[in-house]
């Protein structure tokens, strides 16, 4: 094992124990976009988890957008991947790229995207007799989608290191809460995962990638500061209790 997969397979086991995120019998559909992050949480996820369990079940779930022309190629580089990793998977064939690039959506259309896919996942999981599912959200997910919320959806709130769903009867886990994508990155190209063709047209200009922008320009003015760090330990000191009373009707003096 190399120190680096060590590492992480540390920082994941806090945050699994941390959250209650696995227990013994699990099965569990973990999304794989193809990207780095669900390639790299397939793989850590693959030999179990020592003291935390080891007594749960894969499933890897890819949502196949639908690009005609180069989505073949992807297809069977996954397919390839997950035969050699002996993983049990499913590829679910969809036309949402048909949906949001046809001209009827006029507007957030990365929105729509989110939510199709989520469905069909969603769908797929419980149809294949999962109880949970695995995302490869990391740390700086949690921070851009912090920032995405109070920018641009007028709350405060980030994506759940778990979420139940549908009455318990399936379980939303993010193992990567802790880990920053950079470090994600590294592990990717350290095991030789395969890189995908990104086919959205979309993609690198979405309102996340501005926020990481964002972030990434007011960084280089306050090199004393850790940025990132600073929003994701924001979380744990929420003092919002005025406004919080306001809300619910209680006096607050
Ligand atoms: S960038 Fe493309 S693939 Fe990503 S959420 Fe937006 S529409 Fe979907």
């Amino acid at each position: 094992m190399t120190p680096l997969r060590k590492k992480l397979k540390a920082v994941m086991e806090s945050a699994i124990a941390d959250f209650r995120m696995i227990r013994p019998g699990d099965r569990i559909a973990v999304a794989v976009s193809g990207g780095p992050d669900s390639l790299a949480l397939l793989n850590l996820l693959s030999d179990g988890f020592g003291f935390v369990t080891s007594d749960y079940s894969l499933l890897a779930v890819h949502i196949d957008m639908g690009f005609a022309q180069a989505e073949p190629v992807n297809r069977d580089i996954l397919e390839t991947h997950f035969r050699s990793m002996r993983v049990e998977y499913r590829i679910e064939k969809t036309d949402i790229a048909d949906e949001l690039f046809s001209g009827r959506l006029k507007k957030n259309p990365c929105f729509v995207c989110s939510m199709l896919r989520r469905k069909r996942l969603y769908e797929t999981a419980d149809r294949e007799g999962c109880n949970k599912i695995a995302t490869g959200h990391h740390r700086d997910d949690i921070i851009d989608t912090l920032l995405l919320n109070v920018l641009y959806g007028r709350k405060i709130g980030t994506l759940y290191p778990v979420q139940p769903l549908f009455r318990n009867r399936l379980t939303l886990i993010r193992p990567f809460v802790y880990i920053e994508e950079a470090r994600i990155k590294r592990f990717a190209g350290e095991c030789g995962l395969p890189a995908l063709r990104r086919l959205c047209p979309l993609d690198g200009s979405s309102r996340r990638a501005a926020v990481k922008g964002l972030i990434r320009r007011l960084q280089k003015t306050e090199k004393h500061a850790d940025l990132r760090n600073n929003i994701f330990k924001s979380l744990y000191h929420v003092e919002l209790k005025s406004f919080q009373a306001l809300v619910e009707g209680q006096d607050f003096t």
